[in-house]
């Protein structure tokens, strides 16, 4: 399986998060793909592929202009208010009754085009955020190649950012404009299976209302679990889309049997759309030892879980969302 990676996450670091009542270094750091090249290499993969440069119009068909622009301008605007220390993050948030156009102020911006004090700014994180872009086309490039299965290598990950929403560690839905790509360039269906600890809100608030992407996740439910406002098996799309969104939702403590059982109802799902391309948004963070999961999925497990996904017999995106148990994340 081709293997698409770049270096240039690497400047994304140094920011922190809130936990309870610290601040703690972030979870979401380099040392993750650090982890996961290591391994791969030790396990004999020798099929690197670098990742090429991609132009942004591949991510305004899924983002807004505006948001877009917030995005790389962020940590300038920060930085020329208050130095090159620390990292930009907001105050407040655009809710109920509140404004949602920003004003020039980057405070505002953080305010309308974030939702959670989970995505960071600091002076690499623009870069980041088009390198995993750039890993995802690329490796998107190698399906429509013919590849049976490419994997990208991508942070910082995407799936709970939505057209111009930043959270939960993600910028730029890698996934969506994957999807989007695929659509604009030669497919007609494509599946998004997302086996990420946690609901992917933004790949499913981006084709709530489409019918020409199926969104299949399995997580942890919203009563016990980030987002805590999205998830739920009642979510099944709008319009078009109706009957095109599956929601998994999955208490705390699930192990690989029940994931198995609702992991078959999403490919029995999945089997009968027969999309073009499968993209899987790869979250390991359902590992036992995960940080901020809650799952009890064991090493082998995923071997398992592999297979059956394997077993659809259809050209297979994978593109890297969480997983933070990094001494175990590589295996
Ligand atoms: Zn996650």
């Amino acid at each position: 399986m081709r293997i698409v990676y770049s270096d240039a996450h690497r400047g994304h670091d140094g920011a922190k998060e809130m936990r309870y009542d610290q601040m703690i270094p972030m979870f979401e750091n380099p040392g993750r793909m650090d982890a996961l090249v290591t391994a791969l290499r030790a396990q004999g993969h020798r099929d690197f592929v670098d990742a090429r440069p991609f132009e942004l119009n591949s991510i305004l068909r899924v983002h807004t202009p505006g948001f877009v622009a917030f995005l790389e301008q962020c940590w300038p605007l920060w930085e020329a208010e208050f130095g090159a220390s620390g990292f930009a993050t907001a105050y407040t948030f655009g809710m109920r009754g509140m404004e949602q156009q920003p004003n020039e102020s980057v405070h505002s911006m953080l305010s309308c085009y974030t939702f959670d004090v989970c995505v960071p700014f600091v002076k690499g994180t623009w870069t980041a955020i088009r390198s995993a872009v750039d890993v995802t086309l690329t490796a998107t490039q190698e399906i429509t190649n013919g590849a049976t299965a490419a994997f990208a290598l991508c942070r910082p990950p995407g799936h709970h950012a939505s057209s111009d929403l930043a959270g939960g560690y993600c910028y730029v839905n890698n996934a969506a404009v994957a999807a989007q790509t695929l659509l604009d360039q030669w497919a007609k269906r494509i599946a998004i299976l997302d086996v990420d600890y946690h609901h992917g809100n933004g790949t499913q608030r981006i084709f709530y209302d489409r019918a020409d992407v199926l969104y299949a996740s399995l997580h942890a439910k919203p009563e016990q679990e980030y987002p805590f406002l999205l998830g739920y098996a009642r979510e099944t799309g709008v319009g078009v889309g109706e009957g095109f969104n599956l929601n998994l939702p999955l208490p705390l403590g699930t192990t690989v049997a029940a994931y198995r059982e609702a992991l078959a109802a999403a490919l029995v799902r999945i089997r009968a759309y027969a999309p073009d391309v499968l993209i899987v948004s790869l979250g390991v963070d359902t590992f036992v030892g995960d940080p901020v999961g809650g799952f009890r999925l064991e090493t082998p497990d995923f071997l398992t879980i592999g297979a059956d996904i394997a077993a659809l017999g259809l050209p297979t995106l994978f593109a890297m969302e969480g997983g933070y148990a990094i001494a175990a994340l590589g295996t």
